[in-house]
């Protein structure tokens, strides 16, 4: 077994990884070792899993054997010596930076490294990233940075040019099949539309094949742009793509709330004693709430984000039947509607349909409001 098994379809980014975890054994910085990467990919294709398994590997006495306690507890976010920030929120404020550069500042407790995993360097405010940089030119002898961004466009040139840079790729439809399968034990058809429809994002395409309700939301988005005739059908459209999107991203957010609020309850003493929370415990709680809000919002965002990738790719599916290479639709369950609309619509239409949509998703990340963009787009959309 090894932490690197997980990582699919990245044999080069194994490669390199294996020869540092070698390297760093000798416990010399040299050209396969380094004290600070980035890992860049698109969403989906592992990024930060690759990261922890670089981290668990270089505190496993077995190099990363992905059984013993260190390579656990690395995973699970609960090794002395590994850091992981993943924030929920809209991004990585200064203060989070100090803050995990002074628990971070010592030699590592138990393992010959302190690793440090940064899961959303591209979400670091411009004074965070500078109060990185700093850490990063001087670095302590025993630690490890390893950031993790969409591309390096996302991360400033500075960090950029200290960093040594590994960059994933999108694993292919048969190799996301394969992990549906054999690791999730999901059934072969279903394997095969969740890979498709999910154009090589592995956690995307678990969830689809797992969830019911998903699919069937995913349903019902991508049947809107058949519905928009004029502007009243695409505000309705509109109103639905938020109602769902939302609902979807509240369903998942508010069972992590739930849960984290119970822990933090318990950790401050509630409930077990029949007592209140210890002093303490109300502005702890307070901050939770403040983080779980940033993230619902977060949560939301990427959800409308997931659906009007879900959009585009229907267009694109028509863009393939007019081009007469039917063969590869990503919606090929909607072929009948495609063709009527690729009959329909010019090209070029289509063309400035796709670039509707990926312009809304632009606005949606700048913080636009959601419920307008959207509208916007319907308009956009409707013939
Ligand atoms: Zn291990």
């Amino acid at each position: 077994m090894s932490v690197f098994a997980e990582l699919i379809g990245q044999p080069h980014i194994v490669l390199a990884l294996k020869d540092a975890v070698r390297s760093a054994r000798n416990g010399e910085e040299t050209q396969e070792m380094t004290h600070a990467w980035l890992f860049t990919g698109p969403p989906g294709s592992g990024r930060s899993s690759a990261a922890i398994a670089f981290a668990a590997a270089l505190v496993c006495p077995e190099s990363g054997c992905d059984t013993c306690i260190d390579c656990r507890s690395a995973k699970a976010g609960g090794h002395a010596d590994v850091e992981i920030l993943a924030t929920e929120g809209l991004s990585i404020k200064i203060d989070e930076v100090r803050e995990l550069m002074q628990r971070v500042a010592w030699s590592p407790s138990v393992a010959p490294w302190r690793v440090v995993v940064i899961e959303d360097a591209d979400r670091l405010t411009e004074s965070a990233a500078n109060a990185l940089l700093k850490a990063i030119e001087e670095p302590g002898a025993r630690t490890v940075w390893l950031l993790c961004a969409p591309s390096l466009s996302d991360v400033l040139p500075t960090i950029r040019s200290r960093t040594r840079h590994l960059q994933l790729r999108t694993p292919s439809q048969s190799e996301v099949v394969r992990v549906l399968v054999e690791r999730d034990q999901i059934a072969p058809g279903m394997a095969d539309f969740a890979a498709r429809v999910s154009q090589g994002h592995i956690g995307r395409a678990r969830y689809l094949a797992r969830d019911e309700n998903i699919r069937s939301r995913r349903n019902v988005i991508l049947s809107l742009p058949f519905t928009i005739t004029n502007i009243a059908t695409a505000f309705s459209a509109a109103a639905t793509l938020v109602s769902l999107a939302t609902e979807e991203a509240n369903s998942q957010s508010a069972s992590k709330s739930e849960k984290e609020t119970q822990e933090l309850g318990m950790a401050w003493g509630q409930g077990a004693t029949g007592r209140g929370m210890a002093s303490g415990g109300a502005k702890a709680l307070k901050e939770l709430e403040k983080e779980q809000k940033s993230r619902a919002t977060r949560m939301v965002r990427d959800s409308l984000d997931g659906a009007l990738l879900d959009l585009a790719t229907l267009y694109r599916d028509v863009l393939m039947v007019q081009s007469g290479v039917e063969a590869s639709l990503i919606n090929s369950e909607l072929r009948e509607q495609i063709v009527q609309l690729a009959n329909r619509i010019r090209p070029e239409k289509i063309l400035q349909k796709i670039d509707s949509i990926m312009q809304a998703r632009t606005n949606l990340s700048f913080n636009a409001a959601p419920l307008l963009t959207i509208e916007a787009l319907m308009c956009a959309l409707s013939e």
